[in-house]
């Protein structure tokens, strides 16, 4: 099958990988509907993450099951269905209490490599979600992006006690810090900060429901959102871009007794811990535990009360993939869709 792979910093190829062989009775193949590529996939893009050999990319799906092993029996060959970048058993101690991206048994499906025509998903039963029926080619971008990044938002917003009643600030104007905003306008936020220096950006996070545009970063940042919060702040921040910038940004940017929920997957970010003593904020995050939400995402989409998708601002074929990762890698597209 054809499959983009990572050679070395910035060197993608499009080439002909074996095909997913099922090895355990709880595994599945699926064909995959479109593929994406992701900003986590820009760190090893960059040489931030170090490669041992050639790296088949991607960790986002939906697609058709064609095969599964003896012991699956929550989906069957035919059947569309959306997973979450992280596979998981669905029935361990960690993945009852909601955590499925910490299943003891987890894997990242960044280590199988999803840009590809088919991929493999290890724990089926517990990864993936059939969808009601086929789907119409429309929602195809909104299921792609329930694989990760609606997943990963809407956790920010949850983690970040995003509600009514609550104003929300999102640190990050990358595909997860939009679909934080839409997130927080789903869950009943009073008011949605976007800090956001890019216009395209900020008229998307518009679309989704934000209600105020920060354009000033770091300190300028956090004294614009203040200024803005009657001197207090937000009860809610949502960190989506993981540098040590953002999350003091974010952590600041939280009033007393607030909450951040921080999902930019963290690179050697060091916090005060004097400082994080006298925020009083309340910090969560991690890999989102995506399984969780997408029961809920797939049938908000289904009844088209989202559109994720419009993150997707560049559609290529897979063969093109080397150009998706040098649009995303100079931000000239927000998220770029792979089409098979
Ligand atoms: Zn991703
Ligand atoms: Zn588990």
């Amino acid at each position: 099958m054809r499959a983009a792979v990572l050679h070395a910093p910035g060197d993608i190829r499009v080439e002909e990988i074996a095909d997913p062989k099922i090895t355990a009775p709880t595994d599945a193949v699926i064909r995959l509907t479109a593929a994406c590529v992701c900003g986590s996939d820009l760190w090893p893009y960059r040489g931030v993450e170090t490669l041992d050999g050639p790296l088949p990319m991607g960790h986002e799906y939906v697609g058709v099951v064609e095969e599964v092993g003896g012991d699956v029996t929550n989906v069957k060959p035919g059947q569309y269905v959306v997973g979450s970048f992280v596979a998981s058993c669905g029935s361990c101690e960690i993945c009852r209490s909601g955590y499925p991206s910490s299943c003891v048994h987890r894997v990242f499906m960044a280590q199988v490599g999803t840009q590809s025509e088919r991929a493999l998903i290890p724990h089926a039963d517990g990864t993936l979600v059939p969808l009601p029926g086929t789907p119409d080619a429309a929602l195809i971008p909104d299921l792609l992006a329930a694989s990760d990044v609606l997943g990963t938002g809407w956790f920010g917003a949850v983690a970040a006690e995003a509600g009514p009643g609550r104003t929300v600030a999102v640190v990050g104007d990358g595909a997860v810090g939009l679909l934080a905003v839409l997130a927080a306008r789903q869950l009943g936020a009073e008011r949605i900060i976007a800090m956001s220096r890019h216009q395209p950006r900020q008229r998307l996070a518009r679309e989704f429901g934000a209600t105020d545009i920060v354009t000033e970063r770091g300190d300028e940042g956090v004294a614009k959102l203040k200024e803005l919060t009657g001197g207090l702040g937000a009860h809610s921040v949502v960190e989506a871009v993981g540098t040590q910038e953002s999350m003091q940004q974010a952590v600041r940017s939280a009033r007393p007794g607030g909450h951040v929920g921080f999902v930019g997957v963290n690179h050697d970010v060091a916090l005060s811990g004097e400082e994080l003593f006298f925020s009083q904020v309340h910090l969560h995050g991690g890999p989102a535990p995506v399984r969780r939400f997408l029961p809920e995402l797939i049938d908000l989409i289904w009844q088209r009360k989202i559109n994720p998708g419009k993150v997707f601002d560049l559609v290529v074929p897979l063969d093109e993939a080397a150009e998706a990762y040098r649009a995303m890698d100079e931000r000239r597209a927000v998220k770029a869709m792979l089409t098979l």
